[in-house]
Order: structure tokens, then C-alpha cells, then sequence
């Protein structure tokens, strides 16, 4: 077949409930961006199958509980293994249904794994408290429990990543899950669950619904509505997380949201403008754009203004854009024409409004994007307030400090931020003062297992991987002994 794997078993095409690979009588296609052809077909899912998979969960859901952290660890760990024996056809499937380039769908694969091997460690230290008791005669205890079924509902920018992120703290906590990837990239979730299989964790632990994008949102109903689904975790847009979030309000579900973001990418005057240049090339074209911490806006003080521009776009014009399997491939396709057309809007808003094109972008064939820099942005322009989701990069220049702030703060979202400077009292006030859950200073490159990842505003709610990232899997229960 057109995947060439080493071990054509993991190509799975059926959903996953309870023991069972599931088919059905409807199924849609899953079409490869870079060439519009279809890959395979996978079952398309309703509210009938969700409750099925919610009852897989909830019936898996005691015993797994009730197994040591230790043995669960062991699992984890089984499961990362497979994960980086299998890194190449991974990225090799992650490529042909999403589109970026394979070295970068190689990158998610580990830092997919990274997930996984560091919430196996973190198993082991869910940790309960003794506390002094109020009189004499009590004795106060918390336990750490698992909340119950997990539903996890992911994007398909990172179809690997967005999966471990949730699956790895929810499984070393004790709850099961069922997880419905995004309809453009089920074949990297069945293959992560097919190496789940192989890794030996019980039946009805993992799940995967897949639908397209209609049934996918009666799907999502479903598990919000379930009184038996006690916490979902979703990434993805802003307006889908705040419809969840009012699914979830009649059974009060804890929740995890990790939304948009627009995040500004700043460049003061004392800045290094070699590692300016080279960290906005990682903030702004990993994932042809695509992703909730890419640059959105490039802020660069006057006195540099030029300078960065003519050095960002001599950078700018060594990327390649073409097909991810290329190994030359820097940007692939985006993922769709959708997603071609809101940064087309985008930027003839912005020329409409006295922005000018600033290098000389190749002429692309949709859905291949070719990277656009805009200079002279203005903060009325479209692509200073929404999230672009591609490779077009507005510059803005500003003057000083209290204004940058008040420019880069100015927006719903507070996902990531960037900046560079050298000066050191101006990056502590810089950094305490960008309203966003992560910042970057000096790099371009923030994510990783170790670090708590998430937003404030309209970016989410809680925090993924670190050590807080499995408490969003856990809850307390206070025991009060009186003896
Ligand atoms: P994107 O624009 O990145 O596709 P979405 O928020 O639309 O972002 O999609 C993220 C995930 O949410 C996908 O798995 C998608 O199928 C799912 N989704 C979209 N709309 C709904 C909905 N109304 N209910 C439940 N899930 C949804």
C-alpha cells in the first residue's frame, strides 16, 4: 500500500470498544492533504457506539483502579516502548493523513512518548496527606483517587501528541477513557491504540470513537451528557470548548481545556537578532502554522525593525514547501482548503488595511501555503485578534516596553508568548507582565513533558504534563478519624 510500513499491522482501521475492533455499516474517508487521495476508511460513529465505549470504560474502570500504580507503570512503560520502536511508521502514517513534513511527525512521535514514559514515572508518586488534627481525638487524611471515565476529545495538529498528553496522566491516575480523535487523523490514534493492545492493557481501558466531522459533534454530546464520563479533557478551538463546557454543566464534569491562543512574538532592541530570527522560525512555521502556541504576531522594536525583517526573510526564503514525505519538505500542506482560505481572508484584510508584502512568497498550489511576512501591521487588522493557523507573518512595530505590553496583552486568548532581550530587570518585568500561561524567552521552543503546558482566558483551563499535569486526573477525599 501507498504507507509502506515496516509492520503493516498497524495501519487499524476499525474503532476500538471494550476488546473489540468495531466496524459499521457507515464509514468515511480519510484523504491525505498533500495529494486530496484517499488513505483508507474508518468507521463513522454515533451516540449508539459512545454509550457502548462509555460501558467499556466504566466496566474496565474498577479493576483498573485497584492495580498497583507499579503495574500500571509497567504498562505505561511497555506502551512507550512500542511507541519508539515504532517511531518511523508512525510518523510515516502521522505524515500521509496530516500533512507535516516527516522529520517533524519523528519529533511529535517522541514527544508523543515523552508523555507517556513521564506519567509512568509520576504514577508512583500520587501522594495522600496526614494532617494535625483540630482536637485531640482526630486524625485527618486526604487520599488521592481517580476521578472516573475520562473523555478526551482531540485535534488533529498533533494527532499523536494531543492523545498521550491526555491518555498517559489519566491511565497512571487510575481512570479509563474514551477518546474520540479529530475525524481528519484517526489512523495515528488506531495505531497508538493497536500498540496499546500489544502493550497488554486491559480491555475496555482505552477506547476510540472515530467520526467524521458532523457525527462527531453528536459523539461529543454524548459523552458530555453521560453521568457515567466524570471529566473531559478537549483540544481545540475556543467556541468548541465553550459549547463542551456547557454540555458538561448539567453533570458538572471536572474539565481540561487547552483552546486557541495568539500569541505575540516579541523582539526588544538589545535582543540577539541571529536567535530572534531562528526562534521565530520555530514559533511560526512548525506545523506549516498550525499549531496554539505559533507566532501570531510579530511585535519588533523601531530600532531593529528593518534588520529583523531583512534577516527573518533571507531565513524565510530557504524553507521548502511541498509534500512531507519529501525529506527536503520544511512546510507541508495545511490541512485543508477551510483552513487555506481563513489565511487568504487574513491577509487581504491586512493588505487592504496598508500592510505590505514584504518577500517574495512561490506561488503554491492550495492547500500548500508558501510563507507570506506582512510588514507595517496594524492592531485593527484581522491577524492581530484571531488566531491565523498558517504560515503568514504580520510584523508590528512598536517603540516601547509599556506599550508592547499593553499591545501583546491585548487579545481574549493567553496561551504562549515570546520575546527577546537581553537586558535582565526587562525580562523579569516583561515575563511577569505578558498575561499567558507560558512564556518564552529568548527560544522559540517551550514544550515539553517536564513543563506544566496550558493557558488562561479564553486559552483553557488546567495544565498538561509536569507534575501537576496528573492532579487534573485525580480527586481528594478528606477522611476524618476520630479515634
Ligand atoms: P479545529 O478547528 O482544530 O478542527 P475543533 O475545535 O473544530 O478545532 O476540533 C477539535 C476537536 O473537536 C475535533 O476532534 C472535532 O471533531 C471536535 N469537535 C468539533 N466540534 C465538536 C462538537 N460540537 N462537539 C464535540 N466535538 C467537536
Amino acid at each position: 500500500s501507498s504507507f509502506a510500513l515496516k509492520d503493516p499491522s498497524l495501519l487499524r482501521t476499525q474503532a476500538k470498544i471494550g476488546a473489540q475492533w468495531i466496524d459499521s455499516a457507515t464509514r468515511y474517508a480519510v484523504i491525505n492533504p498533500a495529494t486530496g487521495i484517499e488513505l483508507a476508511q474508518v468507521p463513522n460513529l454515533d451516540h449508539t457506539a459512545t454509550e457502548e465505549a462509555i460501558h467499556a470504560a466504566h466496566t474496565a474502570q474498577d479493576a483498573w483502579k485497584q492495580r498497583t500504580a507499579k503495574e500500571r507503570a509497567d504498562l505505561l512503560k511497555r506502551w512507550f516502548a512500542l511507541l519508539i520502536e515504532h517511531q518511523e511508521d508512525l510518523a510515516r502514517i502521522m505524515t500521509l493523513e496530516q500533512g507535516k513534513p516527516l522529520k517533524e511527525a519523528r519529533g511529535e512521535v517522541s514527544y508523543a512518548a515523552s508523555f507517556i514514559e513521564w506519567f509512568a514515572e509520576q504514577a508512583k508518586r500520587v501522594q495522600g496527606e496526614i494532617l494535625p488534627g483540630p482536637q485531640a481525638d482526630k486524625r485527618l487524611m486526604v487520599l488521592q483517587q481517580p476521578v472516573g471515565v475520562v473523555a478526551a476529545i482531540t485535534p488533529w495538529n498533533f494527532p499523536a501528541a494531543m492523545i498521550t498528553r491526555k491518555a498517559a496522566p489519566a491511565l497512571a491516575a487510575g481512570c479509563t477513557l474514551v477518546i474520540k480523535p479529530a475525524p481528519q487523523t484517526p489512523l495515528t490514534a488506531l495505531a497508538l491504540m493497536e500498540l496499546a493492545d500489544r502493550a497488554g492493557f486491559p480491555p475496555g481501558v482505552l477506547n476510540v470513537i472515530t467520526a467524521d466531522s458532523e457525527a462527531a459533534k453528536q459523539v461529543g454530546a454524548t459523552l458530555c451528557a453521560s453521568p457515567l464520563v466524570r471529566k473531559l479533557s478537549f483540544t481545540g478551538s475556543t467556541s468548541v470548548g465553550i459549547q463542551l463546557m456547557e454540555q458538561c454543566a448539567p453533570t458538572l464534569k471536572k474539565l481540561s481545556l487547552e483552546l486557541g491562543g495568539n500569541a505575540p512574538f516579541i523582539v526588544f532592541d538589545d535582543a540577539d537578532l541571529d536567535a530572534a530570527v531562528e526562534g521565530a522560525l520555530i514559533a511560526k512555521y512548525r506545523n506549516a502554522g498550525q499549531t496554539c502556541v505559533c507566532a501570531n504576531r510579530f511585535y519588533i522594536q523601531s530600532g531593529v525593525y528593518e534588520a529583523f525583517a531583512k534577516k527573518f526573510a533571507t531565513a524565510v526564503a530557504q524553507l521548502k514547501v511541498g509534500d512531507g514525505l519529501d525529506p527536503e519538505t520544511d512546510l507541508g500542506p495545511l490541512i485543508n482548503q477551510q483552513a487555506v482560505d481563513k489565511v487568504n481572508d487574513h491577509l487581504e484584510d491586512a493588505l487592504a488595511q496598508g500592510a505590505q508584502i514584504y518577500n517574495t512568497p512561490a506561488s503554491c498550489r492550495a492547500p500548500f501555503m508558501a510563507p507570506v511576512i506582512l510588514t507595517e501591521a496594524q492592531s485593527t487588522m484581522r491577524v492581530a485578534r484571531e488566531e491565523t493557523f498558517g504560515p503568514l507573518a504580520p510584523l508590528f512595530r512598536f517603540d516601547d516596553e509599556t506599550e508592547v505590553i499593553a499591545l501583546a496583552n491585548a487579545t481574549e486568548f493567553g496561551l504562549a508568548a515570546y520575546f527577546y532581550a537581553r537586558d535582565l530587570s526587562r525580562v523579569w518585568r516583561v515575563a511577569e507582565a505578558l498575561e499567558y500561561g507560558m512564556v518564552g524567552i529568548n527560544t522559540g521552543l517551550i514544550s515539553n513533558e517536564i513543563a506544566p503546558f496550558g493557558g488562561i482566558k479564553s486559552s483553557g483551563l488546567g495544565r498538561e504534563g509536569s507534575t501537576h499535569g496528573i492532579d487534573e486526573y485525580l480527586e481528594m477525599k478528606y477522611l476524618c478519624l476520630s479515634i
